[in-house]
């Protein structure tokens, strides 16, 4: 019986990718990635290993949870390194955990190995620190786009805008509209800034910054898309002053 590595490959930038995650790339026996793993880091793994691309991308599923989930145990048991790797953080809206528990269930040897997430790494090669003494002393991770069947019906957008200073939004920019108006009618000022980075980290990356009054209309306008992160908070007034400072 081998073991699963359940890997973070952070948001893009091969740079970012951890040194034990670059190590266990290069001698595993089989990694099964996700879309949003970028090329570099494909790059890195072990020639000879199998690689099985179980990427989904909203409305375009290539493999189901559970059909990835079976493919790790059958591969557990006759290799002794088998990779899950995922995009950014496995453990922040990535499904890590529940895969991570069905591999515990299935007596499979598990280890996650943390990547950087792209609410961090995408809003900091944009400029924009999470939290700031003048600005923000608090930071939410938040999901646009909720899973059917979750614990709770509903992101409560109220207590967020209210007990957050700055907002971080994964996979939001379909839900924009809907977000946008539940914040505001919690209160949340139209001339809040907002920050949207796309493929952060990447060199593809793009940002629109903008007020929380104006950001959707910015996005139909230009047509800007998914994936992207977005960036609610006075702390994205920095973008002014440290985007120049772009490691890309
Ligand atoms: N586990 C991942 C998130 C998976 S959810 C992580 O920790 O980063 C997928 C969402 O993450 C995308 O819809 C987008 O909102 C965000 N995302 C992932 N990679 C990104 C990148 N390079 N730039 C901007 N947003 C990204």
């Amino acid at each position: 019986m081998g073991k699963v590595y359940l890997i973070g490959a952070g948001p893009g930038d091969p740079g970012l990718m951890t040194i034990k995650g670059k190590g266990l790339l290069e001698c595993a026996d089989v990694v099964i990635y996700d879309a949003l793993v970028s090329q570099a880091i494909l790059d890195m793994i072990n020639p000879q290993a199998e690689k099985i691309d179980a990427g989904k991308r909203m409305g375009r599923h290539s493999l189901l949870q559970e059909v990835t989930t079976h493919l790790l145990i059958e591969k557990a048991q006759d290799h002794a390194i088998v990779v899950r790797l995922k995009g950014g953080d496995p453990f922040i809206f990535g499904r890590g955990g529940e895969e991570m528990a069905e591999l515990v269930e299935a007596g499979i040897a598990v280890e996650v190995v943390p990547g950087i997430t792209a609410g961090i790494a995408a809003a900091a090669y944009a400029g924009i620190p999470l939290t700031h003494r003048l600005y923000s002393s608090s930071v939410t991770f938040v999901t646009g786009h909720e899973a059917a069947g979750k614990y709770k019906p509903a992101v409560n957008w109220q207590a967020i805008a209210q007990g957050s200073e700055t907002i971080v939004i994964y996979m939001g920019i379909h839900n924009l509209p809907y977000i946008v108006e539940q914040l505001s009618s919690a209160l949340l000022s139209p001339e809040t800034p907002i920050g949207l980075v796309r493929w952060g980290t990447r060199p593809e990356q793009e940002e629109l910054i903008g007020k929380l009054g104006t950001i959707v209309e910015q996005v139909e306008e230009t047509g800007f898309s998914a994936p992207a992160i977005a960036v609610i908070g006075a702390v994205v007034k920095m973008h002014s002053i440290l985007s120049g400072c772009r490691p890309l």
